[in-house]
Formats: structure tokens, sequence, C-alpha cells
């Protein structure tokens, strides 16, 4: 992830350092570069867009033109502002409410949800000494059940006991009740996936999540689709309201758009990525660190 758009940058920002003194066209032309190279790595239009218009209105001024390492300046702002695109602070899974906390976690199909949900528990019992509960609301996919019960025995946490014919909702309510009985501290609610957005899966979400009032309700969606994730994002997002986002295959040969668009899009900080199919290949998302990767 982020390796063509890191290239393009530092051969950028490598000439602009080499020039010495800068006028205002060298700073313009570099941000013309910096323009094309976020929009070829999928970066959304709009957040490309006001980016550049926020490094400009920082980097044209006189100040910058004058200083001793103009190159240098012009680099700096650049990193703050695409640390302050991607939600400036890190931030981390909220557990702090009265217990059995429920987290809902939603999105499409194939995104790595099933997956992710089984890290999130794994990270909550072993570095967070929680008691955890899962529940798969899936009663389209039984294969889905079964999955999240396998993943609950890897990770040594206990899983719903599966009741065939109950809805969504009607699961959701067991698992809240059996959490509170059983003294969990959190219940992670697996949703239903669709290969597509559609209103049933929405309107499934919205009322389970109406349910069961999550402290958290994360986006899980699949960094290598780019704008699709985005758009994801937006629609869960507007439809059912987010917590967070957890971006899955980072570890792949993606170009970064959705990793660089998905706060600025949608407003909701990205909590974790997914970095492999294994089951502690998760880690946390610190905007600093990915701004200094991205410029090398
Ligand atoms: P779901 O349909 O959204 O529940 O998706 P699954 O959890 O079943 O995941 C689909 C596939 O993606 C599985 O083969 C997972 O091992 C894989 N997967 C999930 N997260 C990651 C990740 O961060 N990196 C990689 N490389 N694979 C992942």
């Amino acid at each position: 992830m982020f390796e063509s758009l890191s290239e393009k940058l530092s051969g950028i920002f490598d000439t602009l350092t080499r020039r010495g003194a800068l006028t205002e066209d060298d700073v313009n032309a570099a941000l013309r570069e910096v323009r094309r190279a976020l929009l070829e790595a999928d970066v959304a239009l709009e957040v490309v867009r006001s980016f550049t218009d926020r490094v400009r209105s920082r980097a044209v001024g006189a100040e910058v033109v004058r200083s001793v390492t103009p190159g240098q300046m012009v680099v700096k702002i650049v990193h703050d502002e695409l640390v302050a695109m991607l939600g400036a602070d890190s931030a981390t899974i909220d557990l702090d409410a009265v217990p059995p906390v429920p987290i809902l976690m939603v999105g499409l199909q194939g995104s790595g949800k099933t997956t992710t949900t089984g890290k999130i528990a794994k990270r909550l019992t072993e570095r967070g000494k929680r008691k955890v509960l899962l529940a798969s609301l899936d009663t389209r996919r039984p294969a889905a059940m079964e999955q999240l019960a396998v993943l609950g025995k890897q990770v040594g946490v206990d899983t719903l006991p599966i009741v065939a014919g109950q809805s969504a909702v009607q699961i959701a309510r067991r698992a809240l009740e059996a959490a509170k009985l059983g003294g969990y501290d959190v219940v992670m609610l697996d949703t239903a996936g669709r290969v597509t957005l559609d209103e049933a899966l929405m309107a499934e979400v919205a009322e389970v999540k109406a349910v069961t009032q999550p402290h958290e309700v994360l986006l899980v969606a699949d960094a290598l689709t780019g704008q699709d994730a985005v758009n994801t994002a937006r629609a869960f997002e507007d439809r059912v309201g987010l917590t967070g986002i957890v971006l899955t295959r980072m570890d792949g040969d993606g170009r970064g758009g959705a990793a660089l668009s998905m706060r600025a899009v949608t407003g909701k900080p990205i909590k974790l990525v997914g970095t492999g199919e294994k089951l502690d290949a998760l880690e946390e998302f610190h905007p600093s660190r990915v701004a200094n990767r991205i410029l090398g």
C-alpha cells in the first residue's frame, strides 16, 4: 500500500528541495503534481481538492518563499495536512460503558467482516483482558454463522449458540441477554453482509442498531476496493451511523486511496487496519506514522 504514491511524492519533493530558492510558480507547479499523484492513488476528488487548497494557502505565502529551506517547509506543510486529512489523533475502540458493551460489526460480504470480528475479539481478550461473546446475525448464510463459531474457538472466546429460525433482531436480543447473564464485558454482533449495498441490508442493520444501542458501530471495508470502499462507508454512515472504520487488506497491493479519503469523506476515524489473514494481523491506525511512510 502507498508505495507508488510515496515514490511519486518523493520524486516531486526531491526536485523541490534541491532547487534552493522557490517562486510561487514553483510551489504551484509542485502542487499540481501532488494533486495528480493523489488522484492516481485513487483518493476521492473532493478530498484532493480541499487538501491541495489547504496546502497551497499555507505554502505560497512569503514566509515559505523567503525561508532558507523553502522546499523542506513545503514538505512539512504537506506532512501536516496529510495527518490532518487522516484524522490527526489515532482512535481506539471505546469500551467505556456499562458491560456488556455491544459492538456492532457492519459491512459488505467479503470485506473481511467476520475475520475482523474474530481478530478484535482476540485482541480484547488477550490485551484487554475482556470476556467477549460473539454472535452472528447472518440468518441467510448458515456458513457465516459456522465460520464465526470456528473463529471463536480459534481465538478462545464464546459464541452464542445458533438457534434456527430466529431473525437478526431476535438473535441480537438473545446475545445481549446472554452476555448480561454470563457476565461478559463485550458482546460483538456480526451483522449479515451482502455482495452489494441494498436497502434490505441497511434496514436490517439499522433495526439491529436501534434495538441494541451499540457503543461502537464499526464498518469493515476492503482497502483494495478504493473508491467503492469509501462509497460504502458513506452509505453506512448516512443510513446507519458509524463510530469508526476498520480497513482490511492493508497488506495488499492497493493504491491507498481508500485509507487516505475515508476520514475526510465520512468524518469517522479509521480505528484499526487488517494486515493479513492471520488472526493477529490487526493493527492500530496512526495518522502520523502513515504520513511519514507516505513521505518517506
Ligand atoms: P466477510 O464476508 O466480510 O465476513 O469476509 P471474511 O471475514 O470471510 O473474509 C474474506 C477473506 O478475506 C478471508 O479469506 C479472510 O482471510 C480474508 N481477509 C480478511 N481480512 C484480511 C486482511 O486484512 N488481509 C488479507 N490479506 N486478507 C484478509
